[in-house]
């Protein structure tokens, strides 16, 4: 890719793509045979857009999430993040990509067990250039927000699912990531924590720019982004509802 488009995609005007995927399929072995689990998908994400990827449970939604967050590779396929070819890059300059860009939020959390709360929400901050001093006010103004206060130095295995999952949404958001990539972000919220943490996602998106995409079984948090993506079977189905169809 060219400088000026680089250049162009470092300054994330709406239009200018923030991904894009190409007839992108992943199969694994299972005993003698092959999975298919994405069977060709395309998809264009540009900066800014708030997206719901749909689908049944073993639909690929995960996987996908996964590959468009760097954390998987295709087995054929092309990938470009903010105009790099991801596959040509050293695994280096991939992480580096993911730590300066990405919040992920994990459908299984994800949390570090040796660390405590406040230290796990610290992470993202440790890899940015962020003063000692800066992080802490960071953290604490995080823990206040989400009334996780009394929580801070208790470890992962000490808390509720419910709890895990704000810890790893907190964590996910704090260094204020370009793309913020979220599989069932709440599902194990009860439903007012929910509905904050969408509105809160939908404040990012509108009042920052923050690219979103989220994996959801919700018809309800699909409702706060653009457009939904539906997978089924590895494939994006043609939708009726999108406003924005592939
Ligand atoms: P979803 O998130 O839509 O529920 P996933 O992306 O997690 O779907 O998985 C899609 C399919 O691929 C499922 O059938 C799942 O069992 C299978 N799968 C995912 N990861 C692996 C793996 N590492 N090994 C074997 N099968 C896998
Ligand atoms: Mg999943």
């Amino acid at each position: 890719m060219e400088t000026t488009e680089n250049q162009i995609a470092v300054q994330h005007p709406a239009g200018v793509a923030a991904l894009e995927a190409i007839d992108v399929h992943k199969s694994l072995p299972l005993g003698r045979e092959r999975i298919d689990i994405l069977r060709g998908v395309s998809l264009r994400i540009n900066h800014g857009e708030f997206v719901a990827i749909m689908g049944p449970s073993g639909s690929g939604k995960s996987t996908l999430l996964n590959i468009i967050g760097m954390l998987d590779t295709p087995s054929e396929g092309s990938y470009h993040f903010i105009g790099q070819s991801i596959y040509n890059l050293k695994e280096k300059h991939r992480s580096e990509l993911y730590k300066k860009n990405i919040g992920f939020i994990f459908q299984a959390y994800h949390l570090i067990d040796e660390l405590t709360v406040y230290e796990n929400i610290e992470t993202p901050l440790l890899y940015q250039n962020i003063k000692s001093s800066e992080r802490k006010a960071m953290v604490g103004d995080m823990l206040d927000r989400f009334n996780i206060v009394g929580k801070k130095d208790l470890f992962p295995s000490q808390l509720s699912g419910g709890q895990q999952q704000l810890v790893g949404i907190i964590r996910a958001l704090i260094a204020r990531p370009k793309l913020l990539l979220a599989d069932e972000p709440t599902g194990n919220l009860n439903s007012t924590q929910g509905e904050e943490i969408m509105q809160l996602f939908k404040k990012l998106n509108e009042e920052e720019g923050m690219t979103i995409i989220q994996v959801t079984h919700s018809e309800k948090n699909a409702t706060y982004g653009s457009r939904h993506i539906d997978l089924l079977d590895g494939r994006i189905q043609p939708s009726i509802t999108s406003s924005n169809p592939i």
